[in-house]
């Protein structure tokens, strides 16, 4: 078997979604223990705060609580590679954490067992299920009272509409939490605080009957569990990996992140049982991971990724065939090879320099603003990866520079952090102002306090009568002459170039389109 097809066949690349403070950073954090890729608990957060301490920027962060920087884990597990590509956790994030999505193979979600779920999974749920991602859950925090687990899973099934089967069931919860049962194999983990960092035989029995664990938990408790257990067997579907992998249905473990409990039990049947990756679709055809030929779309983009260095970086996804340092590739939209000499991987967030990247593997390329979203890099034939939209901005606000001097550097901010996806920059074409688009309002304050913060611009924004923008097209270039020339008040270029449609109300756009019958107007940009 050739390297590439047997590297890709060990690869678990992966998302977490959960609704904010669920423990999305705290099981990460054990993962990372896992594979050996941090060796302290509590490194994650720290880091979180540590590194970025000289950047105002992370204090607007800490202040709302949301995790704007997006990284990419690479750590080894069990004889596997696994990719953890972390979501931006804020719900205005929806179009970046999208995109994040498209570049996974499989989802985690996790829970907290008193909030049950919550409105930002539900949300995450419909994109994981746009393409059918393949979805393990983790149930949190049992070391406190929650909803009893036949609830929540009543509750997953029901309020996200996918079968359930646990892989585990717990013994008690909150003070009373002793262990949980592995359901295919009968084994009873035990829980003790602070002591559940390892595998250790004293806390391993092989069966609830077994005789030492009835002595340690008590008949009446493992009664409770037994009458449990035969409601839930009875209710509830046994685990069919068929089933899991094309996203009908997901495997439930319970446990505590902040106790490393259940955790490994959780990381153990992921790696066996999450998918490794799978062919993906382009505008000539299927790509295998087998092909030979290098591939790989880029899905991210982020400027000023670490203060010190003012550098951008594209994050690439790898398809097929595999990545060498140095490499030549083509750059499909634009049509010309580019090295991708220093790319970086991400081995638990410290950058490295990447010697070779496999499919499923994510890359790091240094971009000066040559590369865009969705952007197809390939040695072999110039094919395009499909299905990665640009969704139409909601809210618009007119960018109003303090010091007119700094309008230069205003341009080049708001050009490279409409790169990133989050925010979108427009240009009408008859006036000589700066639109900014977005789909959450928290994304303006952010985009002011970076332009400040990494730009040295002061700006602010002022309410502007549009209410929804529109990416035009049309089947012939006099078609769309001719409607440029009539609707130029309303027309502008996105910060790619491309011709968009900025309505001031609904009913306008409602007529612009019935007066234009020959053009398309169009809420996503597919990126070409
Ligand atoms: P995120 O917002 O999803 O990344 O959540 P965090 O991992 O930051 O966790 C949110 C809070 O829940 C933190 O205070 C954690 O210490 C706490 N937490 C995480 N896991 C557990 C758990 O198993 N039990 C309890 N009691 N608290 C937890």
């Amino acid at each position: 078997m050739p390297t590439h097809t047997a590297e890709a066949a060990r690869r678990r690349t992966f998302a977490i979604i959960s609704h904010p403070d669920a423990g999305k950073t705290t099981l990460t954090e054990k993962f990372l223990l896992f594979g050996g890729a941090i060796r302290q608990a509590g490194s994650v957060k720290s880091r979180k705060s540590a590194k970025h301490a000289t950047s105002d920027w992370m204090t607007l962060e800490k202040e709302r609580g949301i995790s704007v920087t997006s990284s990419v884990m690479q750590f080894p597990y069990d004889g596997r590679i696994v990719n953890l590509l972390d979501t931006p956790g804020h719900a205005d994030f929806s179009e970046d954490t999208y995109r994040v999505l498209t570049a996974v193979d499989s989802a985690l979600m996790v829970i907290d067992c008193a909030k049950g779920v919550e409105e930002r999974t539900i949300k995450l749920m419909e994109v994981c299920r746009l393409r059918d991602t393949p979805i393990m859950t983790f149930i949190n925090k049992l070391d406190r009272e929650g909803k009893s687990p036949v609830e929540l899973l009543d509750e997953v099934e029901r309020v996200l509409d996918i079968p359930c089967a646990p892989i585990t069931w717990p013994i008690g919860m909150g003070s009373r939490l002793k262990g949980v049962i592995h359901l295919m194999t009968g084994e009873v983990h035990l829980f003790e605080t602070g002591k559940n960092f390892t595998r250790q035989d004293s806390t391993i029995f092989p069966s609830i009957e077994d005789p030492a664990l009835v002595k340690r938990v008590g008949a009446q408790l493992l009664d409770e569990v037994r009458e449990e257990l035969a409601l839930v067997q009875g209710a509830s579907h046994p685990f069919d990996r068929e089933l899991y992998l094309a996203g009908l249905q997901t495997p439930v473990f319970f446990g505590s992140a902040v106790n490393n409990f259940g955790v490994q039990l959780l990381l153990d049947f992921f790696v066996t049982h999450a998918p490794a990756p799978k062919p993906r679709d382009a505008s000539l055809r299927k790509v295998s991971p087998e092909e030979p030929a290098f591939s790989g779309f880029v899905f991210k983009i982020q400027a000023n990724m670490d203060p010190l260095h003012r550098d951008r970086v594209a994050f690439l996804r790898v398809c097929s065939g595999s990545y060498q340092h140095g490499i030549k590739a083509l750059h499909v939209r634009t049509g010309k090879e580019m090295r991708l000499g220093d790319a970086l991987t991400f081995m638990a967030s410290e950058r490295e320099l990447a010697e070779h990247a496999y499919p499923g593997d994510v890359i790091g390329i240094h971009n000066h603003g040559t590369i865009a979203i969705a952007d197809t890099f390939t040695v072999g034939d110039p094919l395009q990866f499909t299905g990665i939209p640009s969704f139409a901005p909601e809210l618009f606000r007119r960018i109003r520079l303090r010091d007119p001097l700094r309008l230069k550097h205003l341009q080049k901010g708001l050009t490279q952090l409409s790169e990133e996806g989050a925010t979108q920059f427009f240009r009408p074409l008859l006036s000589n102002d700066l639109i900014l688009g977005a789909i959450g309002t928290l994304q303006f304050e952010v985009v002011a306090y970076r332009l400040k913060d990494e730009y040295g611009v002061e700006a602010s924004f002022e309410p502007v009568q549009i209410h929804t923008a529109r990416w035009i097209q049309a089947e012939s270039d006099s078609d769309l002459e001719e409607f440029r020339e009539k609707a130029a008040t309303h027309l502008a270029l996105d910060a790619s170039g491309a011709l968009v449609y900025l309505a001031p109300s609904r009913v306008n756009l409602q007529m612009a389109q019935e007066r234009a019958p020959k053009i398309c107007f169009t809420a996503t940009r597919e990126h070409s």
